[in-house]
């Protein structure tokens, strides 16, 4: 029994990823299962596959951006109906009884959300395997519509980068009259461009790639700060509201604190594995924060994709076949992507 799937994995850690079939679990009640069409490469299954977030479960099959078609859905499941387009993002599961859960914050479940990959399901055997597959089973719950009129290899990174991006966006108010940064243009920082310009806010893009300019401001960004630059950061002192950092790698943090305005917002999104190092005494003279935010509950997550429906919003992608995924590793850790790389799952 199961549902056989083809998929690519990293067979231990540090080790390229390989081609890799195994059997997905037959469909419980309330799951639906997917033909899975692409696959966003998020820079989190690189962390992950490479050891710097702690242990790995192998063979691992990584992939949380994944879009696709439904093939069949269990007995009790009503929410899909074979052909919808579906998307599915970090987490699949969550405890569903603790505050942060009935409140549609599953991301931030109190007794940890189920991840897409990297540990076992909430039966405790069943091992959870990504999106680098060509079939996927979830229960309907943790999947969300997917609007017709986007291009899909497009809505892939939607399932995570957009998110990630769009949660606290809305969380901190962008909107008009405020100004709000985006610290690196990955697959994370061009959708906050996207996100905050759609928003209305006045968005200024800091990169240590001098030729993403262009890009940036086709994007929607006002402004575009080289953050190498000699005085990059002279003119900006206390103008921000919030800033969003999507670095991978762990940077210095201090020249963007000192950018916020009174009461203004640091939130750290990237997250290097590890520590950053904080002068406190550049919080304290305009009041200024530091926070975190970690992707999105279900209902942001489906009410973010429709706001990119009536905004046409996607992803930049490149399309690549199964074959190219190590190369596309080594090049998104080199910032060398336009802005997000995606599996077409026929390649695998
Ligand atoms: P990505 O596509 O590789 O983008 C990261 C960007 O950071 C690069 O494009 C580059 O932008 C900049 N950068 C990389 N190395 C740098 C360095 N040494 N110094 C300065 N800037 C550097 O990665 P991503 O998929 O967007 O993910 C970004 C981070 O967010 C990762 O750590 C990932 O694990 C994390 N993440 C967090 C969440 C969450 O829920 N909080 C969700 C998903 C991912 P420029 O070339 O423009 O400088
Ligand atoms: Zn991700
Ligand atoms: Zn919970």
């Amino acid at each position: 029994m199961g549902i056989t799937t083809r998929s690519y994995a990293a067979m231990d850690v540090k080790t390229e990823l390989v081609p890799f079939t195994f059997e997905r679990r037959d469909l419980r009640a309330s799951d639906i299962s997917i033909d899975v069409s692409f696959a966003g490469i998020c820079h989190s299954d690189i962390h992950t596959v490479a050891g710097e977030w702690g242990s790995v479960l192998t063979p691992l099959v990584p992939g949380h951006e994944v879009v696709g078609t439904v093939s069949a859905v269990g007995t009790s499941a009503s929410k899909f109906k074979v052909g919808d387009l579906v998307g599915v993002g970090v987490f699949v599961d969550s405890c569903r009884e603790c505050e942060n859960c009935t409140a549609g914050l599953e991301n931030y479940c109190s007794n940890g959300m189920t991840g897409t990959y990297n540990g076992y399901e909430r039966d405790g055997v069943t091992p959870a395997q990504g999106g680098y597959s060509n079939r996927f089973v979830i229960d309907e719950k943790y999947a969300v519509h997917v609007p017709a009129n986007l291009a899909l290899e497009g809505v892939a990174p939607l399932m995570c980068a957009g998110i990630t991006l769009y949660s606290p966006l809305k969380h901190w108010n962008a909107g008009p009259g405020k100004k709000v940064g985006v610290i690196g243009l990955g697959g994370l920082g061009h959708m906050g461009v996207k996100f905050a310009a759609a928003l209305g806010a006045e968005v200024t893009v800091f990169s240590h790639s001098e030729n993403k300019k262009a890009d940036a401001l086709a994007m929607g960004a006002d402004h575009f700060v080289l953050s190498t630059g000699a005085d990059a950061f002279r003119e900006l002192a206390s103008s921000f509201d919030l800033i969003l950092n999507t670095v991978s790698a762990e940077i210095d943090l201090h020249p963007y604190l000192r950018s916020l305005k009174l009461d203004g917002t640091l939130v750290v999104i990237g997250l290097p594995g590890k520590p950053y190092s904080l002068d406190a005494s550049v919080l304290l003279p305009a009041r200024r924060s530091i926070a975190g935010s970690m992707i999105g509950g279900m209902p942001e997550l489906q009410e973010m994709l429709n706001f990119c429906g009536e905004h046409n919003i996607t992803s930049d992608v490149e399309v690549i076949s199964a074959e190219y995924i190590n190369e596309a590793y080594k090049r998104t850790v080199a910032s060398d992507v336009k802005y997000r790389f995606v599996i077409d799952a026929k390649t695998l």
